[in-house]
């Protein structure tokens, strides 16, 4: 929860989804390895590893292909120990990354990671977090935008409105902090966190409505197919 409050209260690098994406990975890992299944651990791990050109000698290299899933050792359990240490320490944050730069292209899982985290912020009181709320279960805006959160924005959107679509790139003035819009709107109970951003236009921005209830996501093609292919 002290994460969560952190990354609610104003843009990180480093988000709320990149600290639920290495959460639930190892989660699920060590689930894996206490119930004393090493070998699927030991095989996904080495693929990871090999996948980014990591050099695991310094763990050994314990061919694990032949084995039944099941297989399980002393030694087998002590080396994918040894290997999910490493892995944790050299690769994990990668494998976050490129999963983040996946999640972070669907708006529908952003939308409804966010609206999960609705539920809570909703529940919190102001004279519990005197600095993250404006009222009770309402955070306050920030007023800094970071170049880089409004350069990944208007990359991630394609310099359109999320909600109707418009070219913001032909407008005559540039984008300002107003186009910077909350998936979940604050009132609601969304949060400053990167996921939970969107670029919409002057228009879309002031009628905001109900509309994290009725979302609907918009994917804009990199080109138009013609009629006839
Ligand atoms: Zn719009």
């Amino acid at each position: 929860m002290e994460t969560a409050v952190k990354k609610w209260e104003k843009p990180h690098k480093k988000t709320l989804v990149h600290e639920y994406t290495r959460d639930m990975y190892l989660e699920s890992q060590n689930y894996t390895l206490d119930k004393h299944f090493p070998v699927e651990e030991i095989i996904e791990m080495q693929m990871l590893l090999e996948n980014y050109s990591i050099d695991y000698s310094s763990v050994g290299y314990t061919d694990v292909s032949e084995l039944e899933f099941d297989d399980c050792s002393d030694e087998l359990e002590e080396y994918a120990e040894k290997l999910q240490n490493f892995f944790i320490e050299n690769t994990l944050d990668t494998v976050v990354d490129d999963v983040f730069s996946i999640l972070y292209m669907d708006k529908n899982f952003l939308h409804e990671f966010n609206r999960q985290c609705s539920d809570k912020i909703q529940d919190m009181e102001k004279a519990d977090y005197p600095n993250l709320l404006k009222e009770d279960g309402v955070i306050e805006r920030i007023s800094y935008y970071p170049t880089w959160f409004k350069y990944g924005i208007e990359y991630r959107d394609k310099l359109r409105c999320s909600l109707c679509g418009c070219d913001l790139s032909s407008s005559f003035t540039t984008i300002v902090d107003e186009n910077f819009d909350h998936i979940i709107p604050l009132q609601a109970g969304g949060n400053n966190d990167p996921s939970n951003w969107q670029l919409t236009c002057e228009s879309c921005n002031k009628s905001k409505g109900a509309r994290s209830s009725a979302y609907k996501n918009i994917i804009f093609p990199f080109w138009e197919m013609d009629v006839e292919i």
